[in-house]
């Protein structure tokens, strides 16, 4: 009666939502201060104070009718010009505001560039562990995911990729720092993938799109990833505002098509289309105005790493396994008794929260974000302490 597919993902919603949802069950029933919720990437950190007193002068300076009417699909001039000038003076890399494109986050951002690419039967190559809704957002525009492993270190594996790629993949997505290993990519294996693709490309004889997916970009506790189109031309960047201006639930971002892609402005015409087809009127416009004056800005991120550093070295002390997070607010762990599943249920007895790893493609990890205050930290390690003591 319904369209089949949407019905499916509707009524299964994802494990890290499903977990979420328990969480707020479980907080009404026991007190918020009893349960450890470490299941959702939801900044817990503010938006810097700039972003208030941004959203205030404009509400008391703009006229109603401009602050809140559409504004271009593409989104407004300035916002796009905010965001390509960005771009030139950060990374020293071309950018042209013709080719910008603001959406309502990275998700948009993903799924509109994944329609503009792909047609029925295209693969779409994702390095695991991912971003569960990689397959949603692939699937939904018509594209074949196609998984491929990291290596134990969730480094990317070189060898694996050339062996995945076809004449039919027309896109890689690599989101670095990476949710949900903390992996930041280097700059030497994002050449080698580049170079990997420059090949793979004149073989197919059709431009790989590398999407990089960037919404943890300024998340970084070591060196910045490189800026990608600076090494691999055919370079679409998904970016977001949610993480690093705390601006989750305001939705905005965008698509930056690089100058140096083939056919650069009929790709961005494609975006255009899908955007359009997609029912993406334009990305909200107090938010336009709102990041295109606070770019540049960031939530005071070093409070993330606060919180890692306490994660991880408390749970390695327990005897936990996990690499450092170079990136991004998660530790990947490795379950103390193999099962994912089995103990992120275990975990859930103990009033924590984590997400088991099956959904970003790899088995045998719990996923736990510590973008969550001190306190709740502080609280769970006891809880942390027992569960890793049942598998000694
Ligand atoms: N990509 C990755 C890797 C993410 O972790 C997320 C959200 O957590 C998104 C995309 C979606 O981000 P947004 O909230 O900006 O749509």
């Amino acid at each position: 009666m319904f369209n089949k597919r949407m019905q499916k993902l509707g009524e299964e919603r994802s494990v890290i939502r499903e977990l979420f949802e328990y969480g707020n069950r479980r907080k009404s029933e026991i007190g918020a201060e009893n349960v450890f919720d470490f299941s959702l990437g939801n900044p817990n950190i503010p938006a810097p104070g700039r972003v208030g007193e941004e959203i205030v002068r404009l509400v008391r300076e703009t006229p109603a009718e401009a602050l809140h009417g559409y504004t271009s699909a593409a989104g407004s001039a300035e916002a796009r010009e905010a965001v390509a000038a960005h771009i030139r003076n950060a990374f020293h890399a071309p950018a042209d505001a013709s080719l910008i494109y603001m959406t309502c986050g990275a998700a948009a951002s993903l799924t509109v560039t994944l329609a503009a690419l792909c047609e029925d039967g295209d693969e779409v190559v994702v390095l695991a562990p991912f971003f569960p809704e990689y397959l949603v957002f692939i699937e939904s525009a018509g594209g074949k995911p196609v998984v491929v492993q990291t290596d134990a270190a969730f480094r990317p594996d070189l060898a694996a990729l050339e062996r995945a790629i076809t004449p039919r993949t027309k896109a890689v997505i690599v989101n670095s720092p990476n949710n949900p290993s903390g992996a930041v990519y280097t700059e030497g294996e994002m050449r080698a993938l580049a170079s990997l693709l420059v090949r793979k490309s004149e073989k197919a004889r059709s431009p790989i799109v590398l999407i990089s997916d960037e919404p943890y970009r300024e998340l970084c506790y070591g060196a910045a990833p490189p800026y990608l189109p600076k090494l691999y031309k055919n370079t679409v960047v998904c970016y977001s505002w949610s993480k690093s201006l705390s601006l989750a639930g305001e939705r905005i971002g965008y698509i930056a098509v690089s100058p140096g892609c083939e056919n650069a402005q009929t790709l961005f015409n494609a975006v255009c289309g899908a955007g359009r087809s997609l029912g993406f009127v334009c990305a909200p416009a107090l938010f336009q105005r709102v990041v295109a004056a606070c770019i540049g800005t960031t939530s005071d991120l070093e409070k993330y790493r606060e919180n890692r550093d306490m994660l991880y070295n408390a749970l390695t002390s327990y005897g936990y396994e996990c690499a450092p997070p170079e990136g991004a607010f998660y530790l990947f762990v490795k379950a103390p008794n193999g099962d994912a599943r089995e103990f992120s249920e275990l975990a859930k007895r103990h009033e924590v929260l984590i997400v088991p790893s099956e959904s970003f493609g790899v088995k045998g990890y719990v996923r736990i974000s510590y973008c969550v205050s001190r306190d709740v930290i502080t609280r769970s390690l006891p809880a942390f302490r027992t569960l890793r003591s049942l598998f000694s």
